[in-house]
């Protein structure tokens, strides 16, 4: 057990562990809480009484939380001293108990830490960000159908252009590195032909590696296969039409995971053609099922056509028995779509997508973009996991101008909440919850943000109100 300078640990209560990136969780975890700036202070209270209040009704006395206290933000620098931001004592005790809640958090201003939020996904290594996107029926919505879109984003949370690695404009190193770009790399790159940088530009460096995606793409896979049949499908979203050696590598390596890793849980979207259009013509050649599954096949050239044969030879031969006659469908389908695409279809085709795993910057627009579609970031939650600790936090920030009014919309944090009780298995009283949204948000008892989208407009529940309409519904 650490040494803390100044936080006071529950006296009962049990540490979660973890073995294989899983947490093995005791019936008494003790889980510390991060109650965050500006609305934090009206959030959390609402927040613990709804996860206490779920939990002692599915369990009655066998399991608890016992809820410790820890600093980071403006509260932290009120306890530990200005500019200390993020004490030792609250990296310590996260490390030491492994799995932690937290309320939004100013981003300072000086005090040498660029987010709070980045500097503990770096930290602790929590390398998969995860965003369900679902519809609670009543919840205004800018969609005509909000209910089709029900999709978990996983975004990539420690590489990508989010690294920070980048030099201002005319920065000396910037120049430098211009220069030997422009004068010795790309002149003996051939591909690259006489491609120059401009001379002022700003450089910004984008690493992504294979460690960094298969780590990420194996979460979202192994929580696809928890899904039910039919929302078992994980789709890689990429640029890499464009990016080829990133983001293009990013779903060549995720394909390459799911066939080497998971061959008996994953199928991918192109050995589901082939499987189907060989099932459905069991009698016709290897050549004309290569014409059904690949357009303009008698276009390519012979070597290209002969590669495409081998390939369904291959499919049949090592899966065709096992993945065969539709059994495939009760498997992960792994498949791919470029970024834009997918921008567009979680608005126009919702249904058919599941979990998208994406890298870092796709993933943070895509995120917000798909919370839009089910009624905006007062219920949108998330949570940062790494395979030794993880973070369930609001998507919202702090919103200072409603802070202490009790007011605002807790949903964020109680639905972060709800999946930090999946992560920990405790299923009964997370579906419990997330029954008393619905029924909440159905009699339109809600906080101020959704009542003023509601028509006929409703009076608004302050923020402990809505915590409390939410138990009653149980
Ligand atoms: P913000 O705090 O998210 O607030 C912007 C607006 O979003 C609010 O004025 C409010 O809109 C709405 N909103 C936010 N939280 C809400 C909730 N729980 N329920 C309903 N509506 C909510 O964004 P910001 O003002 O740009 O950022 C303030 C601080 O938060 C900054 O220091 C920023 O760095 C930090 N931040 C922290 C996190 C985090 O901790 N994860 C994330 C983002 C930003 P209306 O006033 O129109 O109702």
């Amino acid at each position: 057990m650490p040494n803390f300078e100044k936080l006071n640990i529950p006296n009962a209560g049990q540490v979660i562990t973890f073995k294989d990136g899983n947490p093995i969780v005791p019936n008494n975890p003790i889980v510390p809480f991060i109650r965050g700036d500006g609305t934090g202070v009206d959030i959390w209270p609402a927040t613990q009484n709804v996860i206490d209040a779920a939990i002692f009704k599915c369990y009655g006395d066998e399991r608890k939380i016992h809820w410790f206290k820890v600093y980071a933000g403006d509260e932290a620098c009120d306890i530990y001293g200005t500019y200390n931001y993020l004490p030792k004592d609250t990296i310590e005790a996260i490390k030491h108990f492994g799995v932690a809640i937290k309320g939004p958090l100013t981003t300072p201003v000086g005090g040498g830490i660029r987010s709070l939020n980045v500097a503990l996904r770096q930290i602790f290594d929590l390398y998969s960000c995860v965003r369900p996107c679902k519809y609670y029926k009543g919840t205004p919505s800018p969609h005509k159908s909000p209910e089709d879109l029900d999709i978990i984003v996983y975004r990539e949370n420690t590489e990508d252009i989010y690294m920070g690695i980048e030099w201002e404009a005319d920065d000396e190193t910037c120049i430098k590195l211009i220069n030997y770009l422009n004068n010795e790399i790309i002149p003996n790159s051939p591909k690259l032909k006489n491609r120059s940088l401009p001379k002022n530009a700003g450089i910004g460096i984008k690493p992504v590696s294979k460690f960094g995606s298969q780590r990420h793409i194996r979460k979202a896979i192994e929580h696809a296969k928890k899904l039910s049949e039919g929302k078992r499908h994980v789709t890689l979203v990429h640029k890499g039409n464009i990016m080829k050696f990133t983001e293009g590598s990013f779903r060549d390596w995720g394909y390459e995971l799911a066939v080497n890793e998971f061959r008996n849980d994953c199928i991918t979207e192109r050995e589901s053609w082939i499987l189907d259009n060989i099932n459905n013509n069991p009698a016709i050649s290897v050549e004309n099922n290569a014409r059904l599954i690949e357009p303009g096949f008698d276009k390519l050239t012979s070597a290209k056509r002969e590669t495409i044969c081998e390939e369904i030879k291959s499919v049949i031969k090592n899966i065709g028995d096992t993945h065969g006659n539709n059994k495939w469908k009760k498997l992960v389908l792994v498949d791919d779509r470029i970024a834009d695409s997918i921008f567009q279809q979680i608005q126009t085709r919702p249904q058919e997508y599941s979990i998208l795993a994406t890298l870092n910057l796709n993933g943070d627009y895509l995120s917000d973009a798909a919370a839009a579609i089910v009624g905006g970031l007062g219920m949108a939650p998330g949570a940062n996991i790494g395979d030794k600790a993880a973070i369930f936090e609001a998507t919202h920030g702090t919103a200072p101008k409603h802070a202490g009014l009790n007011k605002i919309n807790p949903g964020s944090v109680i639905l972060s909440a709800v999946m930090m009780l999946e992560y920990f298995g405790w299923e009964e009283p997370a579906n419990l919850i997330t029954m008393g949204i619905s029924r909440s948000i159905e009699q339109k008892k809600v906080t101020y943000d959704l009542a003023r989208l509601m028509e006929p407009q409703v009076k608004p529940l302050s923020c402990s109100e809505f915590g409390e309409s939410i138990i009653e519904n149980f």
